[in-house]
């Protein structure tokens, strides 16, 4: 082959195999295992990262009263070699991932939510002040607002999430869920009017609460599940360590569970400072 026949049939396989990769990266619905770009926050690089997720035992404060998890050990070490437990899980336990699904008869199952979903921007609402004085305060349009002020539009496919402080209140089930004497809960949420905002003006992936349920304790109706989920968004309930990101700049890294069909699951979520 001459050198010039070679440097064209160079050219033409490089060509093709940037059209090959183009079609991955367009590809990535149908190819679920391919790469898909870095979100800007995370291609600019991060200096630290910090852990979000609490840890799931049967101890960890749930909705409906009853432990979250049960872990009955199958094999131990000393009788056999290895250890290992088989686990009963109540997939809205702890830290963990309300997919579409778990709000919809149809919607997004925990396995099927986009990857690039799953690395965003983090823009965190601070409501603690408020909500030391009142445990069933909510996120509201304003409090959006004063984020906007302070940060900037809310970034495409962000996580927004509600700090309430609720997160150091995790190890005492009485004050984590407010039940009082009627069994009603009093704990922070996302007002409807809130999520109806970042609905309709944002491209918010998700949505995410320190606290057990993205609508506030007292709520009888679960608006914002309602109008949230369906809407092909995901939530994060019981998330950990708010009070030591910053309001704005943080990539959240969600590791959603993958179980075929799922509604929601615990989840390891770091955030990349
Ligand atoms: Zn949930």
């Amino acid at each position: 082959m001459c050198d010039i026949c070679v440097i064209e049939a160079v050219k033409e396989r490089m060509l093709s195999r940037r059209a090959f990769f183009g079609a991955g990266a367009a590809g990535v619905a149908a190819a679920a295992l391919g790469p898909v770009a870095a979100p800007p926050a995370l291609a600019a690089g991060h200096g630290g990262v910090v852990d979000m997720t609490h840890t799931l035992s049967e101890v960890f404060p749930t909705f409906f009263g009853e432990p979250g998890i049960s872990m009955a050990q199958e094999f131990n070490f000393a009788d056999h070699g290895f250890n290992l437990y088989n686990l009963s899980i109540n997939e809205h336990t702890a830290t963990h991932i309300d997919a579409p699904l778990h709000f919809s008869a149809d919607g997004t199952s925990v396995d099927e939510i986009a990857v690039g979903d799953l690395v965003v921007p983090l823009c965190v609402i601070h409501i603690h002040e408020k909500a030391a004085s009142n445990p069933d305060a909510q996120v509201t349009p304003d409090d959006l607002g004063a984020w906007i002020d302070a940060n900037g539009p809310i970034p495409d496919r962000a996580c927004v999430a509600m700090h309430s402080g609720w997160g150091a209140k995790a190890g005492d089930q009485a004050a984590f869920t407010g039940r009082d004497g009627d069994g009603v809960l009093h704990f922070p949420g996302f007002h409807i009017e809130a999520t109806q905002m970042l609905l309709e003006e944002t491209t918010a992936a998700a949505i995410a609460v320190d606290t057990l349920s993205l609508d506030h304790g007292p709520s009888a109706d679960f608006a914002t599940h309602y109008a949230w989920l369906p809407a092909g968004r995901y939530g994060i309930e019981n998330l950990a360590g708010l009070d030591q990101v910053p309001a704005a700049g943080a990539t959240l890294v969600v590791g959603a569970p993958k179980h075929r069909g799922g509604t929601g699951g615990p989840a390891r979520i770091f955030a990349m400072v």
